[in-house]
């Protein structure tokens, strides 16, 4: 399995993670009360991560401290809970920043997730700088949200969507990719890493292309950030969304990451209370980037939970999490990858924490079905993700995702149920 780190050009230890700290994961699930309950009067094996994350007590009770002592909205009170309610909204945006490695925390805007994230840059970006003709470069490894967005402003301006394409093994086809650069190419908008095969892009050599022809280039993060540390001022990256939910955060919040200059040439995405500076019948002004995106009343309580998530993880160590994560999805590749009948689909030269794999004689759904019932929760279907199932042409796949807190004994569990289902179909 090669370094999940290498998304990220920074050394961990410079960006305060403690490398060589020992990972408990017994302690770790301690911290997550959902994983101690049981379905079908079996242990609960959650392998569903990559859809949504569960939650560690820090989260929960971040969000119960807050509506409990310092509720209110923010940004417009004068009195005492408003301002500290306002106090702790801006400190998770500083938290963002930072663990990001933003510039500066107005480079982030809080945002419903990444869903919203996207189309809030491909409605604004679109408006200011696309034209019918002009080139958006997607790959094939996209989830829906980072393609739709993009084909709703092809219909609505005339603009070309160009597709980089993948390997048999799920790897990015680099040397297409350049040939696709051109001076009608206005933007790259590419995932960091698969959510159906766990591919992680080269990033840094999609950007640094990107740029060397002045191109910028969105990054949808959401299955990078829980499993490794992200540098956004060393990829290079213009914009980088990620959702707070897949981050053992809540639902609800996600963030953009936007270079200052870039997100603050941006016209509005919606409009409302919070974000102008006058408003009058004949015209409204708006505020500077990152309140200029965030129209009404954000979501407070979720802004602390995740603020809550990100402490949690960083005080794990990034790097610590990654080793443990790496270690369990090469044990469940090897172990999956030796049952006759099964088979891996992606096997990209860096993966993160995401195995699909098919059953032969069973259906996914099938296979997810009976893994339920054995307490093994997995994902079956195309992921959101339809064009890389039409590549390999298949329906659908059944998908295991590990997270910081899954174990090996998880793996073998899961191995376990995947031979009941072929007893049953064999
Ligand atoms: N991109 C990727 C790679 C994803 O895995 C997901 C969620 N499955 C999304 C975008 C969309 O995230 P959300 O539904 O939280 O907006």
């Amino acid at each position: 399995m090669s370094s999940l780190a290498r998304a990220s050009e920074a050394p961990l230890a410079a960006r305060g993670d403690n490398a060589m700290q020992a990972f408990d994961v017994e302690r770790v699930r301690r911290d997550f009360p959902i994983l101690s309950r049981q379905v079908y009067g079996r242990p609960l094996v959650y392998l569903d991560s990559a859809a949504s994350a569960q939650k560690p007590r820090q989260v929960i009770e971040a969000m119960t401290s807050v509506m409990e002592t310092s509720y209110a909205n923010v940004h417009r009170g004068v009195h005492k809970l408003s301002q500290e309610a306002t106090d702790l909204f801006e400190e998770a945006r500083r938290k963002v920043a930072a663990f990001l490695n933003a510039a500066k925390p107005d480079e982030i805007v809080f945002t419903r997730g990444a869903t919203e994230a996207i189309n809030l840059v491909a409605f604004s970006f679109g408006q200011k700088y696309l034209k019918a003709g002009d080139e958006v470069i997607l790959s094939w490894l996209e989830h829906h949200s980072n393609i739709v967005p993009w084909q709703l402003l092809r219909d609505r301006l005339g603009i070309v969507i160009k597709v980089i394409p993948i390997d048999a093994d799920g790897n990015l086809d680099l040397d297409v990719y350049h040939g696709l650069l051109s001076e009608r190419t206005k933007l790259v908008a590419i995932t960091h890493v698969s959510n159906a095969l766990g591919t992680v892009v080269p990033l840094k050599a999609v950007i640094d292309a990107a740029h060397a022809r002045e191109i910028p280039v969105l990054v949808d993060g959401c299955q990078a950030v829980p499993h490794m540390a992200v540098d956004v001022q060393a990829l290079g990256a213009d914009f980088y969304v990620f959702s707070g939910h897949k981050l053992f955060g809540p639902t609800g919040i996600g963030a953009l990451y936007g270079r200052f200059d870039l997100l603050d040439s941006l016209p509005p995405y919606q409009g409302g209370g919070e974000m102008i500076s006058t408003v009058s019948f004949e015209r409204s002004t708006f505020k500077r980037a990152p309140h200029r995106f965030e129209a009404g009343t954000p979501a407070i309580i979720e802004a602390v939970g995740l603020a809550a998530a990100i402490d949690y993880v960083e005080a794990l160590g990034r790097d610590a999490v990654h080793t443990h994560e790496a270690g369990l999805l090469g044990y469940a590749t090897d172990k999956l990858s030796a049952i006759p009948g099964v088979t891996v689909v992606g096997r990209a030269r860096d993966k993160a924490s995401i195995l699909s794999f098919t059953v032969e004689g069973a259906h996914p759904h099938d296979v997810g079905t009976v893994l339920d019932r054995a307490g093994v929760a997995v994902r079956a279907g195309h992921h959101c993700a339809q064009p890389i199932m039409d590549r390999f042409d298949l329906p659908a796949t059944v998908r295991a995702s590990f997270a910081l807190y899954n174990t090996r004994a998880e793996v073998d569990a899961l191995a376990d149920a995947v031979k009941l289902v072929q007893e049953l179909f064999g």
